[in-house]
């Protein structure tokens, strides 16, 4: 009776959530949805005890907090029911239509995926590999194949205490190495955080916890020092008339204990373990909101970081800088708009509200033109690229791309974001493929170089072109470091097998 309870509960909260963002107060698909999938897997039981139902419902939930659109959110609450009971991918069909049953077909193939390749006996590498690809691929035919399995991976991390011990390293491990890199490269942070404090309280139990009390046992004297702080922040832009909600938010745990790893230092010597965040009107406000901050503190000299300017490859935007307070203390500072602050929590998600630039997206839905570009770019590489491989090293220059990033500049001054030791063959194939396959030579810093050259941090790149030669160099495949140049290189070379 009590299970009994808590499945209504859940539904309640799942309608509620739906309510507060869905335009259409019909939710009869919604209600059949669950009443199947409680139906098919009323005889089963998690490791918890509880109901098994109880779980897809979760991802429901997780699912409707991001705002989803009914199809997404049904095919949560059916997505485990292809794998785990009767019912068939035709019966979905028929009872739901076809864009629920490809989601929950998507989902299972998946999961039956993951179970077959750590059976297939490769290495470690190449199974992280392999699942990427996967992933990936599901993506491309629709992402919400993917937020559908952040979502499960999200519920079965949380709920993770009732699995055997080797399991929830095993788990942790595939979390921290497979999900976490594509809620990141989605830029859906509050996804991807959690997922990697939940893996880190398994995999680094010791250090979890220890952050955990340090963070405690300093709490009361960085309330006060913050207090200050923000109260100097909000008089100073007041005073210039900048409209502002100033705020103090914690990093998470992992993000500071990868910055005590990478920089070898211990809690007391992390001075960001928080930020204090500025959310103000404008894009002009957010830098007259930087002078006003750094007439008021000392900005510690190359800590400031122009990601308005200079967007990271999953969209995030913001001023940062880092201050130094009256006796020596260092702090962080964030400054967005909230549409920035939206982004950077829900990333590609965001977008969808948002819109492409120039193009005008309401909700969330399976049409091309609505993808964001880097998903249409990955869509073009599959049906570019028939080989496997070459797939994977795509992905792996996409994923590194996103640790280490460059930045050139057009004589025009656009900014183009490379990964580190990207070729100007990679920066002319990143503004057009014409200009790609056109390039011989390049003028870098006003200094004319060969096209082969491998660009800096801040290089002013001019590619030089001669319309009449025959097409991209073969030998450029092994030279170039972006997944764009390759595979607009392979295509060059394609249409003309094609034409012979
Ligand atoms: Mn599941």
């Amino acid at each position: 009776m009590r299970d009994k309870n808590e499945l209504t509960r859940l539904y309640s909260k799942l309608i509620k959530i739906m309510k507060s963002y869905h335009p259409s107060s019909d939710f009869t698909m919604i209600n059949q949805a669950y009443e199947v999938a409680k139906e098919a897997h009323k005889e089963q039981y998690r490791k918890s005890g509880e109901p098994f139902f109880i779980h897809p419902l979760h991802v429901a939930i997780i699912l409707a907090e991001l705002k989803l659109d009914k199809e997404t959110i049904m095919a949560a609450l059916l997505h485990d029911v292809v794998e785990d009971t009767e019912l068939t991918r035709e019966d979905l069909e028929r009872e739901f239509g076809h864009e629920v049953a490809f989601l929950v077909d998507g989902v299972t193939k998946l999961t039956n995926f993951s179970v077959e390749i750590s059976e297939a006996g490769l290495s470690k590498e190449e199974l992280k590999l392999e699942s990427f690809r996967k992933l990936i691929m599901a993506m491309s035919n629709d992402i919400r194949v993917i937020l559908i399995k952040l979502a499960d991976r999200l519920h079965n991390m949380r709920t993770l205490q009732y699995q055997k011990p080797e399991k929830q390293i095993e788990i942790s491990r595939e979390t921290l190495d497979i999900y976490c890199p594509i809620a990141k490269r989605l830029g859906i942070a509050v996804v991807q955080t959690d997922l990697q404090d939940l893996s880190m309280e398994y995999i680094y139990p010791e250090a979890y916890r220890s952050i955990q009390q340090k963070i405690t046992e300093t709490a009361h004297d960085r309330k006060k020092f913050v207090g200050r702080i923000i109260r100097q922040t909000k008089a100073g832009l007041n005073e210039a008339g900048i409209h502002a909600d100033v705020q103090f938010a914690l990093k998470h745990l992992f993000s500071i204990y990868r910055k005590m790893v990478n920089q070898e230092k211990t809690l007391d010597e992390i001075y960001d373990i928080y930020a204090i965040k500025i959310i103000v009107d404008s894009v002009r406000d957010c830098y007259i909101a930087l002078g006003v901050l750094h007439d008021l503190y000392k900005p510690v000299p190359g800590k400031v970081k122009d990601f308005i300017a200079l967007p990271k490859a999953n969209m995030y935007q913001s001023l940062h800088t880092t201050l130094l307070a009256p006796g020596g203390r260092l702090f962080e500072v964030h400054i967005k708009t909230q549409e920035m602050s939206e982004v950077a929590f829900y990333g590609i998600l965001a977008r969808w509200k948002y819109g492409i630039p120039g193009e005008n997206v309401q909700t969330l839905s399976n049409s091309q033109k609505e993808k964001a570009e880097w998903l249409m770019q990955i869509m073009e590489w599959q049906r570019d690229i028939s080989d496997n491989d070459e797939f994977i090293d795509l992905i792996k220059q996409d994923f590194n791309l996103f640790s280490e990033t460059i930045y050139c500049f057009s004589p025009k001054g656009d900014a183009k974001a490379l990964p580190k030791d990207a070729t100007a063959i990679d920066f002319a194939y990143s503004i057009h493929s014409e200009i790609g396959n056109c390039a011989v030579k390049c003028v870098i810093n006003g200094r004319e170089c060969p096209i082969e050259t491998i660009l800096n941090n801040g290089d002013m790149v001019e590619i030089v072109m001669d319309k009449k030669q025959s097409g991209p160099n073969p030998e450029w495949l092994d030279i170039v470091k972006t997944g764009t140049a390759k595979s607009k290189i392979r295509k060059w070379f394609h249409e003309r097998e094609e034409e012979r």
